[in-house]
Parts: structure tokens; C-alpha cells; sequence
């Protein structure tokens, strides 16, 4: 057993009175003070710092090395898993405990993880993600004569049309495990596969890929920019409306209603405007980028007014762009208070996933996925900024990952 004393605890949703945790193999076990247990093997003196549950990022992605999505949509396989390996052990290394992939993570990363040929975060996977023919993420460019989009074996992406095809496609994906689906909603910012305002699938195919997904107690998860995407999602029953980077206020409240979750990725908009240039990016996308990056901010407004439950997902590429995982807290902090930004990234997040009270919390019975950071993040959440000096201390289903205290 690990006891934890003398801490500052955010237990996902607030600071709470408690300054221990005692950990029993892989779960939390008691929150207190002066806890006492025989068989305590190791004693950890927070020192007052934060503790606070592992963070979750909701939109991640395990299979693309670059942001060349075209070569990653057909780099070979071997070469794919390789990156993936590097991209989470070091995600977790920052204090990410739980990743929720959003196209191409798949059964191979999993069985790799619960075998532990290395050390990864907590891993959910959709599979491939689906589009249609001519979509955002249909990674055939137009020369590509091939007439069946099933001829072409991508990595990252799949292309579906009609609802038959829809209905077998998404069972297909469960049969292989998925813990939920990704479909592609709208086009896409970083590409020019699709114009942004573009609507994809029929509503009869989504109602398929909802339907589907709902007999195995499951959600889909959709790519989706623009407000009359959003507005699709509420209407269609899409739980998890990714991007969302135009909703208006009165789409807001409808999503609101319904309950279910927008996860705003704002490090990607910001990188590529960054990097635009070293990204190769042409001109026509960097367009569509700076203009979605200035109404996004709106987007994000309008949702946290109607009190939308939004997640938190960094949707970054690549080992060397994932470093500045963690800033996707900093950047919606310019928008929410911090103790919001923290909830999204713990409690809300793992709602998301259906693993509530299971992970991003600090309770009873809960998985024993815990980080301590040297400074507290609802006073100056720039503590993210260098998460390999300030986060001093990782546990991860039991298992120490990092341990700067002793
Ligand atoms: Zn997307
Ligand atoms: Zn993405």
C-alpha cells in the first residue's frame, strides 16, 4: 500500500479538506487524515503540493508521426506502431494517465499495453475513423483512380457510404473492440480534402452509425466544426461533438439540453498557425486555420455560458508537437476559470469516456491514477507549461511511473 500524506487534494472537482490517500494495489482505497493501515510499503510526504487525479485527454492521436496525414494514412504499419509506442510512453510521462484516441488507435496498441511491452496511459480507441466518399479524411487525393473506397487500406481513416455499409462498418469496428466511433462530420481545418461547411452523411447514415453504437452501450464521437454540425449532433444523437469550433450561443443551449459533451482542441489551431510554414501547410489551409482560431474563442464563450459539459482534448500529431500537450490547459484557461479547465480535463473527461468515478477522481473504489505537481494550477495554471519539471510524481493504475519526491 501507498499512503500519501500531507497534501493540497483536487479531487476533480474541488479542493477538499482531506491531506491523505491510501492506495491498495490498483485503487484508492481511503481519503482522510491520519490515515492509519498496517502493510504500508511506501509513505510519500506531498509537502503540501497538489494532488489531483491523472489527467485525461480526450481527443488524441496514437498513430499519426507527423502532420503529413497523407503519408500517415499509408505509412506501413510496423513503422506506425513504433511512433505510437514513443507518442504514449511519453504522454503518460507528462501526466497524462488516460488517453481517448480519435481515429487509427486500435486493438494492436491495447493488447501492447495490457501485455506491458511498455508504458502507456489508459487507452480508448474507435478504430479507424469514418468519413465518406470525398470527405474530410478521405485520404485518396483526387488522382487516385480507384472507384471503391474499400480497395484502399488506410491507417488513420476509412470510407463508408450508405447505410448498410455503415451499419456493418461500425459493428465491424466493435467486434474489434472499439470502446466507441469516430465519425467525420464536416471538413476539415488542416487539409484541403473537404470544404469546412461541408456536410457529411445523410442523416439516415448517421442515425445507423448512433444506432449501432447505442446497442453496444456506446457513443459516437464526431469530427465537427461548424455550428450547423453541432446542431446535427444534438438532433442525430451524437454524444461527443469534437472541435466545435463555431457554435453559436443558440446551439449551445440546445446541446446543453441534451446533455451531451463538446471537447474543444485549441493547441492544434494554435500549432499549425504557428508552424504553418514547417508543417507545409498551403495557403488555402492556412486561411481556413487563422479564421477558425478567431472564432473559436466565441465558440468556447458561447458554450461555457449555457453551461455545456466540455471535455478537454489536445488533438496534436507526433512525438516532437505532443510536448506542448499540456498547454491545451493553459489556452482554455484564457477562457474559464482554472478549477473549470481542471474538471474538464479530470471529472468531465472521464464522463465522457463512461468511466465516471472510475478514473479523474480522487475517491473511494477509484482506479489509483494520481499526479502531484510542484505549485497549485487554480492559482497559475502556467505550473503546465514544463509538465517534465512540475509534474514531480505519476501513478498510474498503481504502478509508479515517475517519482522526483524520494
Ligand atoms: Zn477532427
Ligand atoms: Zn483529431
Amino acid at each position: 500500500m501507498i499512503l500519501f500524506q500531507n497534501a493540497k487534494i483536487f479531487d476533480g472537482n474541488k479542493i477538499i479538506s482531506s491531506d491523505s490517500v491510501l492506495v491498495e494495489n490498483n485503487i484508492i482505497r481511503e481519503i482522510g487524515k491520519n490515515i492509519k493501515a498496517n502493510k504500508i510499503e511506501l509513505k510519500i510526504n506531498v509537502n503540501k503540493n497538489f494532488l489531483m487525479p491523472g489527467l485525461i485527454d480526450a481527443h488524441f492521436h496514437a498513430n499519426t508521426p507527423n502532420y503529413d496525414f497523407y503519408s500517415s494514412d499509408r505509412y506501413p504499419k510496423n513503422y506506425i506502431a513504433f511512433h505510437a509506442q514513443n507518442i504514449l510512453s511519453d504522454t503518460l510521462k507528462r501526466g497524462f494517465t488516460t488517453v481517448r484516441d480519435a481515429g487509427g488507435g486500435d486493438i494492436g496498441i491495447k493488447m501492447a499495453l495490457n501485455e506491458r511491452l511498455f508504458k502507456g496511459p489508459r487507452f480508448f480507441y474507435p478504430g479507424k475513423a469514418i468519413t465518406q466518399t470525398g470527405g474530410h479524411g478521405d485520404m485518396r487525393n483526387s488522382e487516385y483512380l480507384e472507384t471503391c473506397g474499400c480497395a484502399y487500406d488506410g491507417n488513420i481513416t476509412q470510407v463508408v457510404d450508405g447505410e448498410d455499409d455503415m451499419r456493418r462498418v461500425v459493428r465491424e469496428e466493435f467486434r474489434k473492440g472499439a470502446n466507441h466511433i469516430k465519425l467525420i462530420l464536416t471538413g476539415g481545418v488542416s487539409t484541403n480534402l473537404a470544404p469546412i461547411d461541408m456536410k457529411h452523411f445523410s442523416d439516415a447514415e448517421i442515425r445507423v452509425c448512433v444506432e449501432e453504437a447505442d446497442r453496444r452501450n456506446s457513443y459516437v464521437m464526431a469530427h465537427c466544426h461548424t455550428d450547423e454540425g453541432a446542431l446535427r449532433c444534438v438532433q442525430l444523437g451524437i454524444r461527443s461533438i469534437e472541435h466545435g469550433s463555431l457554435i453559436s450561443s443558440k446551439t449551445a443551449t440546445k446541446i446543453s439540453k441534451s446533455g451531451n459533451f463538446v471537447v474543444p482542441t485549441l493547441s492544434a489551431g494554435h500549432l499549425i498557425e504557428k508552424n504553418s510554414k514547417q508543417l507545409g501547410l498551403s495557403n488555402q489551409s492556412l486561411q481556413k486555420v487563422k479564421e477558425v482560431n478567431k472564432k473559436r474563442s466565441l465558440a468556447i464563450q458561447n458554450c461555457a455560458k449555457a453551461k455545456v459539459k466540455m471535455g478537454l482534448g489536445s488533438d496534436l500529431h507526433g512525438r516532437e508537437y505532443l510536448q506542448s500537450q499540456s498547454r491545451e490547459l493553459i489556452l482554455r484557461s484564457e477562457h474559464q476559470e482554472n478549477i473549470e479547465v481542471l474538471r474538464s480535463a479530470t471529472v468531465v473527461n472521464s464522463e465522457i469516456l463512461q468511466m465516471k468515478d472510475k478514473i479523474g477522481v480522487i475517491k473511494e473504489n477509484a482506479f489509483a491514477d494520481l499526479i502531484i505537481l510542484n505549485g497549485d494550477p487554480l492559482k497559475n495554471i502556467n505550473v503546465f507549461n514544463d509538465t517534465n519539471k512540475n509534474v514531480s510524481f505519476i501513478l498510474k493504475d498503481g504502478q509508479i511511473i515517475k517519482n522526483l519526491l524520494t
